[in-house]
């Protein structure tokens, strides 16, 4: 079979990833999740107190941040610098300030970079924003993942109950509604579906039934 890209974007909390680690997983593919990435830089930036307007601080602090994934028990989990940060960047925090972060060419740039190497061999699965846009732009299979609104901000709030985070569904619910405003309305990379990218709204599809429909899109393209 040959070895392909699948660049899967969407909206905050739409299942982008539920689906990719299993479509990874599927097809023994590398899953990366580009939001890890983000949000690792956004707890160095907060950590370090660095002021985002100012550019040679942004670029001081991106030259000391190395970030790379390890699967522990089973699960893709992010390092900050050889720190298991994969709770510490989940939380409200975090997400409150990560699409500000993001927003940052510098940021941006240093981080497209890193996720082109890891896909140079293919096999790859990637979520984000802007995989199918301008990480992979020939990636040879795009899907744009949706559901409605109200419908994510009540899964994203049942997941991290189920983590133990102490968060209110209201609070949930505004910061995906801000994420994916700052997301769709920056000037570099801004969320959009590419032209050849496949909608799947998942509003009413489980999780097999997501799974099933994507892996019948992939064999048509390996
Ligand atoms: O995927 P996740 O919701 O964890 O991503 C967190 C944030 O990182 C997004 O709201 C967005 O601001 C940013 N992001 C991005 N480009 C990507 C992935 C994530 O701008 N490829």
């Amino acid at each position: 079979m040959k070895k392909i890209i699948i660049a899967i974007d969407g909206h905050s909390s739409c299942g982008k990833s539920t689906l990719a680690k299993a479509l990874a997983s599927h097809l023994k593919y590398i899953y990366v999740d580009s939001g890890a990435m983000y949000r690792a830089v956004t707890l160095y930036f907060m950590r370090h107190s660095i002021d985002l307007t100012q550019e040679k601080d942004i670029i001081d602090a991106l030259n000391q941040i190395k970030i790379h994934f390890e699967i522990i028990d089973g699960h893709n989990t992010c390092f900050l610098n050889h720190e298991n940060v994969e709770s510490d960047i989940r939380t409200m925090e975090v997400s409150n300030l990560v699409s500000e972060v993001a927003a940052i060419s510098l940021v941006r740039s240093k981080l497209v970079e890193y996720q082109r190497a890891i896909g140079k061999d293919k096999g790859i699965v990637m979520d984000g924003r802007d995989i199918g846009s301008v990480v992979f732009p020939n990636a040879e299979l795009k899907l744009f993942v949706t559901a409605q609104t109200k419908i994510r901000a009540i899964r994203r709030y049942e997941e991290l109950i189920g983590k133990g985070f102490d968060v209110r569904l209201e609070d949930v619910l505004s910061n995906l509604n801000k994420r994916d405003h700052i997301d769709s309305t920056r000037k570099d990379s801004p969320l959009i579906q590419a032209d050849d990218a496949i909608l799947v709204d998942n509003s009413y599809l489980n999780r097999e039934e997501q799974l099933n429909k994507a892996v019948e899109l992939v064999q048509k393209r390996q």
